[in-house]
């Protein structure tokens, strides 16, 4: 599977084209707050000739990963998946931005045509996608992957995890989606919402989030800080 990443809006989201090599089949996950998105891909087409866009993808709801779905759907129609756990947080998006104090960004929804639930399968093309619900940043906030590569939305980040204050947020739900999480294969390739792609394994060392999971594995973590004499 190819994955091209356009980071899109005031809240610098990662978005993702992700296409089937064997068939050219793609999908588009998470869609910006603002039509950036759609003028990137029209860009993108205009390049690379017209897009075979099988689907829409949403790792969870918040305005700045779906805020974009009813200006997506208008240019790019197709099937939109979105975890069904996270239907509570998609019912605040017409006034999601003004419960963040942003009220020039609510939004109409947009439209859901499957609601997914912890291990759906999605084929796209050759290529099948699997679903990981890990709620604990949102109520539904969900990953996709397949053998390679795991689309996580704010789940975790490279060094960091997904905020777990806010409204419908759940920090206990939180712990036991890292610990879900971080039972996939190390070497998958993280794609996150925010910030750059790194791996499960190195996350799994390095991150100081997931220091309960090392603990528990009896995994070193990152060196301490070294005195040096006379300091
Ligand atoms: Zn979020």
């Amino acid at each position: 599977m190819k994955i091209r990443t356009f980071t899109v809006g005031m809240f610098q989201v990662n978005t993702y084209l992700l296409t089937d090599e064997a068939t050219g089949q793609s999908a588009i996950l998470d869609t910006g707050e603002n039509d950036e998105l759609v003028r990137r891909l029209e860009q993108f087409e205009r390049e690379h000739g017209a897009l075979d866009l099988r689907m829409i993808l949403l790792t969870h709801t918040h305005i700045d990963h779906a805020g974009a779905l009813s200006l997506l759907q208008k240019r790019y129609d197709a099937p939109t998946y979105c975890p069904t756990k996270d239907k509570p947080l998609y019912d605040t998006l017409p006034m999601q931005g003004s419960m963040f104090g942003m009220p020039h960004l609510d939004r109409p929804q947009g439209r859901v045509d499957h609601w997914i639930e912890d291990g759906a399968e999605i084929p796209l093309g050759e290529t099948t996608l699997r679903f990981l619900s890990t709620p604990g940043h949102t109520p539904g906030q969900g990953c996709y992957y397949d053998d390679h590569d795991i689309l996580v939305g704010d789940t975790l980040f490279s060094g960091s995890i997904g905020r777990t204050d806010f409204p419908l947020s759940d920090p206990k739900l939180m712990v036991e989606s890292l610990r879900r999480l971080f039972e996939l294969p190390g070497h998958l390739r993280v794609h996150s919402g925010h910030g750059p792609v790194t791996t499960l394994e190195r996350e799994l060392k390095t991150n100081p989030f997931v220091g309960f999971l090392r603990r528990e594995r009896g995994i070193e973590g990152p060196p301490g800080i070294r005195w040096a004499p006379g300091t």
